[in-house]
């Protein structure tokens, strides 16, 4: 780079001998001589090359060489261009002062010493080398800087104020250097960050710290939005003078976007991730229960079971004995009941599990429900009676026609009234209703019994509940007669409800039923 910036010497004298001299001490400085044997010519080659020195002669004719000092001055390309008056004759005190006036550097009086000449001429050209190198080099830096599109490189003054600004400030903020050239740069920044003083932060921070980093919101001339990394850093002087900040700022906005997508995707991820394991813990707990109830159910089956067994042993016992005609008669009458207490619970426990695993199938024919109740009742009646419950039954006048297995709806029934008896005590009242309500058949059995409490009414339906173990069962019971009774129901096309307002003040059991399709028409 050295070597290749050229040095001009200008040599101006309207003695051909005189330049010819000159060019003989020069010729191998490694510098371009250039000569003008007039003033006038001095000034057009002046015109047509950047020079390194100018070495004039004072007088000539025509323009005389202050007179071209002067117009070398007043032009902005020549203005910084040292001039080295030649005279004839050591000038006179006055002369020194006007040219120096006019900027000349120095005077060489004649006869010239080669060796001083040859000296200056050289200092000339290296410092006339060196300037244009550091201009040269500015020159790239500033086009580096300007031209740059993907980042914001701008300067601010000490107190703030955009100073420079280049290509990717304007791409990236939307502003034009005489837009925002002199203005602060508190205006980048969302109202949020201005009320709370932090660009000013900012650059104390930069200050202290020599350079400060930050990623955040900024604002564009139209006022929307981008997020950014910026470098801030204290530009200072060599005598350590604050001269201002350079700021570099980059658009983030889309790496911004595509993190918050994936912490929004694991979040969701994690999110579903809680969910399904509180799935499986729920299932878990709800097959845990499961089991629990089995247990209990198994403890309940051995104790239910031998029950009836130890009577009909005792029984066995006594009828050996032979007694009397009447007692024998009771002991059997005894030892039947219990034996119908024994077969009523091996098929309770038969058709549950049958039912659960499909292989009960239904007989379907059209009936009147009104008849299904009337069996209801006589099947019901030794349960009813023995506990002196009064039974009312309210039936419509008109058949209520469903499509139905009788035998299923009858056991459905039965179960429920089975169950009020069962449930209330002794002397209580029974309610037996059906009516036909907007395209069902619904038959109501209402007890004035136990009820049951609001937590339990969703699970009588289960099998193997139980609302209260501790209860005196003389009827015996598993926990499966609820249970059988909804998935009959169900296989009907119908559903089952519990109703009850609470502890000793009765229950009610719903069960809808889709009336006969050519009976809803009629
Ligand atoms: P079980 O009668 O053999 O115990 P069920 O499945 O018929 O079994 O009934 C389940 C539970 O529902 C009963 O143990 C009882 O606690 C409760 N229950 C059923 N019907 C009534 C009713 N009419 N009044 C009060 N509680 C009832």
């Amino acid at each position: 780079m050295t070597a290749s910036v050229p040095a001009h010497i200008l040599l101006v004298d309207d003695q051909p001998a005189n330049l010819l001299a000159l060019e003989a001490i020069l010729g191998d400085l490694g510098v371009n001589l250039v000569r003008a044997e007039s003033g006038e010519e001095a000034l057009k080659r002046l015109l047509e090359a950047d020079f390194a020195a100018i070495l004039l002669d004072v007088r000539m004719p025509g323009l005389g060489g202050f007179e071209v000092a002067h117009l070398v001055r007043a032009r902005p390309r020549s203005r910084a261009t040292p001039i080295v008056f030649i005279t004839a004759e050591e000038p006179p005190a006055a002369t020194v002062v006007e040219a120096y006036r006019l900027g000349a550097v120095d005077f060489l009086v004649k006869p010239l010493v080669p060796a001083v000449v040859r000296g200056k001429v050289a200092a000339f050209a290296d410092l006339y080398r060196e300037k244009e190198r550091a201009r040269a080099e500015s020159e790239h830096f500033r086009l580096l800087v300007q031209g740059t599109t993907d980042y914001a490189i701008f300067m601010l003054d000490p107190e703030g104020r955009v100073a420079t600004w280049n290509a990717g400030a304007e791409r990236l903020k939307g502003y034009a250097a005489t837009d925002i050239v002199g203005r602060h740069f508190s205006r980048f920044y969302p109202p949020e960050d201005i009320a709370r003083g932090w660009p000013d932060e900012e650059l104390r921070r930069a200050v202290a710290e020599g350079r400060f980093e930050d990623e955040g919101w900024r604002v564009r001339k139209d006022g929307t939005r981008f997020w950014a990394n910026v470098v801030i850093t204290a530009l200072r002087d060599a005598r350590g003078e604050l001269r201002g900040f350079s700021k570099v700022t980059r658009d983030l906005t889309e790496r911004r976007n595509r993190e918050e997508e994936l912490r929004r995707l694991n979040n969701d991820l994690e999110r579903r991730v809680e969910e399904r394991t509180a799935e499986l813990r729920d299932k878990e707990s709800a097959l845990r229960e499961a089991n629990r109830r089995k247990d209990e159910f198994l403890a309940t089956l051995a104790h239910e079971l031998r029950n009836p067994l130890a009577p009909i042993r005792n029984g066995l016992a006594v009828l050996k004995l032979r007694p009397a005609p009447e007692a024998a008669a009771r002991v059997v009458d005894m030892m039947d009941r219990q034996l119908g207490q024994l077969v009523h619970l091996v098929d309770d426990l038969l058709d549950v599990s049958r039912v659960s695993s499909g292989k009960v199938v239904l007989r379907p024919e059209r009936l009147d429900l009104r008849e299904v109740v009337g069996a209801t009742v006589e099947a019901g009646r030794p349960a009813v009676e023995a506990h002196r419950h009064t039974l009312v039954v309210h039936l419509p006048d008109a058949p209520v026609w469903v499509d139905g297995d009788r035998t299923r709806l009858v056991q459905v029934l039965t179960n429920l009234l089975n169950n009020a008896a069962k449930y209330t005590p002794d002397g209580g009242r029974i309610v037996l209703t059906a009516v036909t309500e907007g395209g069902h058949a619904v038959v109501r059995v209402a007890d004035t019994g136990l009820g049951i409490p609001a937590d339990m009414l969703p699970k009588v339906f289960e099998a193997f509940t139980q609302v209260d173990r501790s209860l005196d069962r003389a009827q015996g019971g598993l926990g499966l007669g609820l249970a059988l009774v909804k998935q009959l129901v169900v296989m009907h096309g119908g559903a089952v409800w519990a109703e009850s307002p609470g502890a000793d003040r009765g229950s009610t059991f719903r069960v809808r039923l889709p009336l006969a399709e050519d009976a809803v028409a009629r």
